[in-house]
């Protein structure tokens, strides 16, 4: 059983919150590269203790090697993963997810995402002889309930479905086919672009939507034509702050409500998950939002988990980093039991479209 991965991560202060706090004030002490300590609005002192803390000089490349990398090696191993940025808006999550732009150039700014899409690449590149290997990739926006494919937007509310044999699936989901890390960026760039569209339709801030980049990575072994299949999950969420119930009226309101409905039950999700009783483990909520259903494999199934708590590092936004780090601990408590996916070449054929078959025969825990 391994644990969720759970990362800390506070950005740069901006020019405004750096003039903002020009006194100098200590909010955020970092003890050694897990353990920092932070200070509330009332100077109480709140210890964390995470697999990794980025403090706001650590690099992108930091942040990817530590979180991602393993998680995406596996994925062409047949292991299914997810990688997630949480916390309020503003806090770096897309900035840690996509980089500047995804089709920045910038060696140092490169984001996950790119980073994801050229490890891909150069894994499958070092098996070549020895495998054959295909990577699709899908992108859906979950909004007020609604999971809309970002390859087709006239897909606006994709159905979530289970089966035994491949899992959690989004039905109808536009997969492509990507042949170069350079086809894969401009594949995701027009994902990008399309979900602006959608916000410009629909009035809404992309930070009020959750997003989903999905890899599927089958390798088709050429020796035993064994087929092993990786599903690689990155979500950048909506922003987690609470709204003020003043103010917000209309479809501002409703929005607040659906995002605190969704991220409330993935919190449910992860309480339940961590709260011990096996007969409890039966009763996880993962139907009570599309959210948690997306993650559903993620969360306490077949699949290696990260999550990067993204955090302010102004002491004005004390109580919504607090509010993320506390959802960040709860995490970390999270056992799943990721294992290799794949199935013998007489099953494809029957079976037709690849799968995330775990046989008995060659599935291994690991
Ligand atoms: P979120 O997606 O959580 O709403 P963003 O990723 O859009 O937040 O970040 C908010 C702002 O902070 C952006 O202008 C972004 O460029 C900047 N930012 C976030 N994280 C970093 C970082 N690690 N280094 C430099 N700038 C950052
Ligand atoms: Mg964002």
């Amino acid at each position: 059983m391994a644990n969720v991965i759970v990362c800390a991560r506070f950005r740069p202060l901006s020019s405004k919150e750096r003039r903002d706090h020009a006194d100098g004030s200590i909010f955020i002490r970092f003890l050694d590269a897990e353990t920092f300590v932070l200070k509330d609005e009332k100077q109480e002192e709140h210890e964390f203790s995470f697999d990794r803390a980025f403090y706001e000089g650590s690099e992108q490349s930091d942040v990817y090697e530590f979180l991602a990398l393993p998680i995406v090696r596996d994925a062409v191993n047949g292991v299914n993963g997810t990688i997630i940025t949480y916390g309020q808006t503003g806090a770096g999550k897309t900035y840690s997810m996509e980089g500047p732009s995804i089709l920045d150039c910038d060696e140092k700014k490169k984001g996950l995402l790119p980073r994801v899409v050229d490890e891909l690449f150069t894994s499958i590149k070092i098996s070549e002889d020895t495998s054959k290997y295909s990577i699709k990739l899908s992108m859906v926006e979950i909004y007020m309930e609604k999971v809309r494919d970002l390859f087709d937007l006239s897909k606006d509310n994709i159905q979530i479905k289970e089966s035994k044999v491949q899992g959690i699936i989004l039905s109808g989901v536009t997969e492509i086919s990507v042949l170069d890390p350079c086809d894969a960026s401009q594949v995701l760039s027009r994902g990008i672009a399309n979900r602006a569209v959608g916000e410009t339709q629909m009035n809404m801030a992309s930070s009020r939507s959750h997003c989903a980049y999905i890899f599927t990575v089958q390798q088709e072994l050429i020796a035993d034509k064994k087929l092993k299949i990786g599903k690689l999950v990155l979500v950048d969420l909506a922003g987690s702050e609470k709204i003020e119930k003043t103010g917000a009226e209309g479809i501002v309101l409703e929005e607040a409500k659906t995002i605190n409905k969704s991220l409330s039950a993935l919190g449910n999700v992860i309480n339940a998950l961590t709260s011990g009783t096996p007969s409890k483990a039966n009763h996880i909520p993962y139907r009570d939002s599309k959210l948690t259903r997306i993650l559903q494999d993620a969360l306490g199934g077949n699949s290696r988990t990260a999550l990067l708590c993204c955090c302010s590092p102004s002491p004005s936004n004390a109580s919504e980093s607090l509010s993320t780090l506390r959802f960040g601990a709860r995490a970390k408590h999270i056992k799943a039991s990721p294992r290799v996916s794949c199935k013998d070449d007489k099953y494809t054929k029957k079976l037709g479209a690849p799968t995330s078959l775990p046989t008995d025969d060659c599935c291994q825990r690991i």
